[in-house]
């Protein structure tokens, strides 16, 4: 293993809290060598030199800006951010024109190639990172970079990107442990490599960071601390397309726990992430399902949003009270003769949108239309 040269330093650090998902390869953009985060965060967690040599500039706790968006760039990767990637900054060399970001004489040298495999395969060891989430900057955003392995010319460089794919993903060198000492891994499942929200040294650290759901594990796969997942329906939606997945994590890369289909029902509770509702299927258990597919029963129902435009009164006993339009809808409880609500002009499938105090509080719901009496 080269050797790694500690150059730490917290001084541009913008922000903490790395969950270490992913590794970024980069390349400098400039035919030089450099081992600083600048001043606004802007670098990498790694910098490796054309003799090969590895400097490491932050921790890896730290969030540096490196393979957002800018405001400029288009986001192409479902996950990787900033905040959960580890970036390695290979220095160039380049024999066409330097100033053009993506021209095809850009190259690494063979040392540089070296040593940024062996971190790479020893950062995916330390922080239980799979060879799946080793990516090019490229990859994440529409950059051209790293050029030798966007353009994948083999112009002086070793290896296209595929071909280092294929030597991080090789099985050797499994069971070194080089002194780096116990990691705890937060996951899912332990086989779930792609479920890791993060990887800390600290087992304190590890378990204020589980969240709901998750497991920590320590480096032999013993699970040492795990957090229940509760379960509070806030609501209930009903499934928008047909063969819809739904995953154990709030991604494309998350594995699938089932599939749904048009108009089948299930429970939200708002812990959602990005794009990624979490919901509750019976039969399929808890997990996140992409809100493009999810039809919420009640899309404006916040009782601080209720706009009524009269009152009304309720003509039968035990009437139900429900959470959508139609019979199938979960009964929020009920009604007897006399009990008031208001309404608010909506109607559908023969049922009426009201406000209504219940069981303690201000409930948006449905009520069949006939057992309402309009003053
Ligand atoms: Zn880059």
């Amino acid at each position: 293993m080269a050797k790694i040269i500690n150059v730490i330093s917290d001084k541009n650090v913008p922000k903490w809290g790395n969950k270490k998902k992913y590794i970024a390869i980069h390349y400098l953009g400039v035919v030089g060598q450099n081992n600083k985060v600048e001043a606004g965060g802007y670098g990498a967690h790694y910098y490796i030199y054309w003799d090969g040599t590895i400097y490491q500039a932050a921790k890896h706790d730290a969030i540096l800006w490196q393979v957002g968006t800018a405001g400029y760039y288009t986001q192409k990767h479902p996950e990787a951010r900033n905040s959960n990637t580890i970036g390695i900054e290979l220095c160039p060399k380049c024999d066409g024109n330097a100033s053009n970001p993506s021209d095809p004489y850009w190259y690494f040298t063979t040392e540089t190639q070296e040593a940024c495999v062996q971190l790479v395969k020893k950062l995916m060891q330390d922080l239980g990172i799979p060879a799946s989430h080793v990516l090019r900057h490229y990859d994440i955003v529409n950059k051209h970079c790293p050029a030798p392995y966007v353009n994948n010319n083999k112009y002086k460089t070793s290896w296209t990107w595929e071909e280092f794919k294929a030597r991080i993903s090789g099985s050797s060198g499994g069971s070194s442990t080089d002194g780096t000492g116990q990691m705890y891994r937060i996951r899912k499942s332990w086989a779930d490599a792609g479920s890791q929200i993060g990887a800390y040294e600290n087992l304190d650290n590890a378990k204020a960071a589980c969240k709901a759901g998750y497991t920590v594990y320590d480096k032999d796969g013993k699970a040492v601390y795990s957090k229940a997942e509760t379960w509070k329906a806030t609501g209930t939606a009903t499934c928008g397309g047909n063969g819809v997945y739904v995953r154990s994590g709030p991604g494309k890369s998350h594995d699938p726990l089932g599939q749904l289909n048009k108009g089948q029902r299930f429970e939200v509770d708002g812990n959602d992430s990005g794009e990624w509702v979490h919901v509750k299927v019976a039969g399929i258990g808890i997990g996140y399902m992409h809100k493009d597919y999810v039809v919420y029963d009640q899309p404006t129902a916040s009782a601080s949003s209720w706009k009524a435009i009269g009152t009304a009164t309720c003509t039968g006993q035990g009437v139900n009270v429900r959470s959508g339009p139609g019979t199938s809808y979960k009964s929020l409880g009920q009604l007897g003769k006399g009990n008031r609500f208001e309404v608010d002009g909506q109607e559908k499938n023969g049922f009426i949108h009201i406000k209504v105090h219940l069981n303690g509080k201000d409930r948006i719901a449905w009520i069949s239309s006939q057992y309402v009496k309009r003053d």
